[in-house]
């Protein structure tokens, strides 16, 4: 049979034309995002049901390929680069991260060893060290890029675990050693112990103070009355920036408790580490520097497309003696000045994702990073302020960063309500959590695209929505009123 002597990729006249027009495609969206609602209006499986039910056994052109994602895939998005995209934690994905991840897509490289591609390996190693040094964080601090935050907590864990029990890697894991965090920490840490079988019965939620931040003194209850009870802790897991509230635990102090009962203690900075950015709000990070690992996402609040988790972590060694494992197919003539990134993580393949973040550390700098960042946490506190002094509203949580926890004076069912329907106008998208036992609402600010404008007609947006359940004037009508004026 005849080779072809043509790739049998599409040919790269056909991938400019098209390239262009998906360039044009993403420039005209981040040009103006605001044209695009924030949330699809469509019930679950509308998409799925207009898509063939099987893939085509014959190629089809590109340009039909385009005009499905324009006109069906786009509109069932919802937009989390959206300037009135408020919901979980408000990320971005910049125009120097967007190029990056092109260009990741086109070298397609896989960093699992320096050898097989020595730039992934580098970059994350250049990377990480900016990042840390932006932080302010120790330079023992060991870094390396994940995919999330809830994979980079697992190897935390898994670590901790490791150096309290280095048996556990040969014999399995022993069901007496007991991770403490708080009440607010995020599901990934109690995750992250599950899947190492830590096992969920020996995970202590530590109850926090009325700011939402882990209480030190119950931590070290907790840990004595284990210790008395012949259970063996071994890590804490302390959280710079809550998910529901944003609420700082005091690191410094469960430091001093830490070091005291030789426990490995690891932060959850995922969104909130980034504080640490902006000079005035450099505390944020306090006592992180005795930490013995931590994790920030640039995904989250560093205008870097998802995924990208950066982990930092003291003591690299007891990660790469709990997980290297090499076959013969891997193996690479030993270099102390080269670091394979597979032996300190349960993936082996690893994208070029230092790549984007490179992009966006140098396109912005840290001054620029700093002032976008300062000003979400401003807008915020503005949007705090006016909440509080709307008599109709009540904060829920103080305002440390630029989530602002809130809702209507009234029932549960009457916020559910208000959440429902202000995420059904498609022009902004909120989440909600529960303190206190109350239905709260999520504001959360972080997008590069956000200005105040945005807050304030989105502001107006609540106000005028929640009119109707706190006056008898009917809904059709209060809402056709607002939504033309
Ligand atoms: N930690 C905190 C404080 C978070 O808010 C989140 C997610 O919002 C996570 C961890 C998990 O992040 P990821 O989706 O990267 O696993």
């Amino acid at each position: 049979m005849a080779v072809e002597p043509l790739s049998a990729d599409m040919p790269s006249e056909e991938f400019r034309r098209a390239g262009h027009e998906v360039v044009d495609w993403i420039a005209d969206f981040l040009a103006d995002p605001r044209r695009y609602p924030v949330c699809p209006p469509f019930p679950p499986g509308d998409l799925a049901g207009r898509l063939p039910s099987s893939a085509p056994d014959h190629g089809e052109p590109i340009e039909q390929i385009l005009d499905d994602f324009r006109s069906l895939v786009a509109p069932h998005c919802a937009v989390w680069n959206h300037p009135r995209f408020f919901s979980y934690f408000s990320v971005s994905s910049s125009g120097p991260g967007i190029l990056a991840e092109m260009l990741i897509a086109t070298l397609n490289m896989n960093g699992m060893l320096w050898k097989s591609s020595p730039a992934v390996t580098e970059l994350e190693q250049v990377t990480m060290k900016w990042l840390r040094q932006w932080l302010g964080l120790p330079e023992s601090f060991f870094g390396m890029i994940h995919d999330t935050a809830s994979t980079s907590t697992m190897h935390a864990i898994l670590a901790a675990r490791a150096m309290a029990d280095p048996a556990a890697r040969v014999e399995g894991a022993a069901n007496d050693f007991v991770l403490y965090t708080s009440e607010q920490a995020h599901s990934s840490v109690e995750k992250g112990a599950l899947a190492i079988g830590v096992g969920q019965r020996n995970v202590r939620k530590i109850c926090v103070d009325e700011a939402f931040r882990m209480r030190p003194e119950a931590l070290h209850d907790a840990i004595r009355q284990d210790r008395a009870a012949g259970k063996r802790p071994f890590c804490v897991v302390a959280t710079v920036g809550t998910t529901s509230t944003t609420s700082i635990d005091p690191v410094p102090e469960i430091a001093n408790i830490c070091e005291q009962e030789d426990l490995w203690l690891h932060v959850d900075g995922a969104y909130g580490g980034h504080a640490a950015l902006v000079p005035e709000h450099r505390q944020a990070l306090e006592g992180v520097d005795r930490a013995h690992s931590f994790v920030i996402n640039p995904h989250k609040w560093l205008f870097t497309p998802i995924d990208l988790s950066a982990f930092y972590i003291r003591r690299p060694d007891v990660l790469k003696n709990a997980l290297t494992l090499v076959p013969e197919y891997l193996r690479t003539a030993e270099d102390p000045r080269v670091v394979n990134y597979m032996d300190y993580g349960v993936p082996l393949g690893r994208r070029f994702r230092a790549l984007k973040l490179w992009f966006v550390m140098r396109y912005f700098g840290r001054e620029r990073i700093a002032a976008i960042i300062r000003n979400h946490i401003q807008m915020a506190r503005t949007l705090a302020s006016r909440i509080e002094a709307d008599g109709r509203f009540e904060l829920c949580a103080p305002t440390p960063m630029s989530l602002v926890c809130f809702r209507l004076k009234g029932s549960d069912e009457l916020n559910r309500l208000l959440l429902d329907e202000l995420n059904g106008t498609g022009q902004a998208f909120f989440s909600h959590t529960v303190l206190n036992g109350r239905f709260v609402l999520r504001w959360a600010i972080g997008n590069i695209h956000t200005t105040q404008a945005d807050i304030d007609e989105t502001w107006r947006l609540v106000r005028e929505l929640a009119a109707p359940r706190l006056n008898p004037v009917p809904d059709s009508v209060t809402r056709g009123k607002s939504r033309n004026s």
